[in-house]
């Protein structure tokens, strides 16, 4: 105990009051139902979230990670996680033996529902300037892997890209043409639905290319990363007018676009089932590049407040844009 012994009765109120407050996990908050596929918001659950008397007030941060199933996204997320819980501390990545907790990932191959989870637990942080911002975790799954399910994914990442201020793309092993393409129509989806102004429609997207096992040509991390996304985001007067309108248009949509490559964590990782997530089973170069790669979405001076036509906004307002734009999904 932390060394303060409460009286017998103090006692007994503090275990009831634990008992009564809900362990913190992933909410769902967007879910597509199976039988018609109309994607459904769960507003008490985000209310229970964002309204908090503590948060609802504050400027919101939200950061994002959206991608194909089983690439590692709520596995990513579970560090950020660890990091967000342990901020003052060095060692925030976590002991060689700790199973990793947090969002629900898992080896196979099997499908999840599609939608949108929250973290529960909202971090508030207080940024170098003494103002405290409220930071919300995002998970999304999507498809991605035919014409049918292209439309939901497409769906679920126009939504998480609306609401967030980072979006992370988590992709593997590279930056292909189709994932260019994905993003373009990802991205229209969500312009379409927005309001015409000046300023850019979404904020930062960071690639993040898991499995990248080219070190010796593009460096891991961001340095690497970014030289690797201005060579595939180049325009060039020889490309195929579509390749250049693709390059285009990414560019037009986000304030901030980077690249982060993450080394191969090790096939303990990758293929053993029972795996759960201790870090004395992950590679060294990959704990190397997480440990740069997650105070770099997460540190208190990097933390981008969201912004909707160029103001940030509220847990409170966050609620009301999630509402409307789910509307325009529903159709
Ligand atoms: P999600 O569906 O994208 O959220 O993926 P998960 O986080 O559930 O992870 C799916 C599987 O990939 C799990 O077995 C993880 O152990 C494994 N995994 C996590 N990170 C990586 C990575 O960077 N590379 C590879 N190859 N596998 C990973
Ligand atoms: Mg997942």
């Amino acid at each position: 105990y932390d060394g303060i012994s409460p009286s017998p009765d103090e006692g007994i109120e503090e275990e009831k009051a634990v008992v009564e407050e809900e362990k913190p996990g992933p909410v769902q908050i967007v879910r597509a139902s199976e039988s018609d596929y109309i994607f459904e918001l769960d507003t008490a659950a985000l209310e229970r979230i964002l309204l908090q008397d503590h948060l609802k007030d504050l400027n919101v941060v939200v950061v994002s990670v959206a991608g194909a199933f089983r690439k590692g996204k709520s596995f990513l997320l579970d560090f950020m996680l660890r990091y967000m819980y342990n901020q003052q501390s060095d060692s925030w990545i976590g002991g060689d033996d700790e199973p990793l907790t947090g969002f629900k990932w898992r080896g196979g191959c099997e499908r999840e529902t599609t939608g949108i989870q929250a973290w529960s637990d909202v971090f508030v942080v207080e940024k170098p300037d003494g103002s405290k911002v409220a930071v919300l975790l995002v998970d999304t799954q999507g498809a991605f892997d035919s014409q049918s399910t292209l439309k939901d994914s497409a769906t679920v990442f126009a939504l998480s890209t609306m609401t967030s201020s980072v979006q992370v793309y988590n992709l593997s092993h590279n930056i292909q043409e189709d994932d260019l393409q994905h993003l373009q129509l990802f991205t229209e989806y969500g312009r379409l639905a927005m309001e015409e102004t000046e300023s850019k429609p979404f904020q930062s997207l960071m690639f993040l290319i898991r499995d990248w096992s080219f070190p010796y040509e593009h460096t891991y991390g961001l340095e690497g990363g970014n030289t690797l996304l201005r060579k595939r985001l180049e325009v060039k007067n020889y490309q195929h007018e579509e390749l250049q309108n693709v390059r285009k248009h990414i560019d037009s949509c986000f304030t901030k676009i980077s690249c982060f490559l993450l080394p191969h964590p090790g096939l303990k990782v990758s293929t053993n089932p029972h795996f759960d997530g201790r870090l004395k089973d992950v590679e060294d170069d990959f704990k190397t590049q997480l440990a740069e790669l997650v105070p770099l979405l997460l540190a208190p001076h990097r933390l981008v407040e969201k912004e909707i036509s160029g103001s940030k906004i509220t847990c409170r307002d966050l609620v009301e844009y999630f509402k409307a734009y789910i509307k325009i999904y529903q159709g």
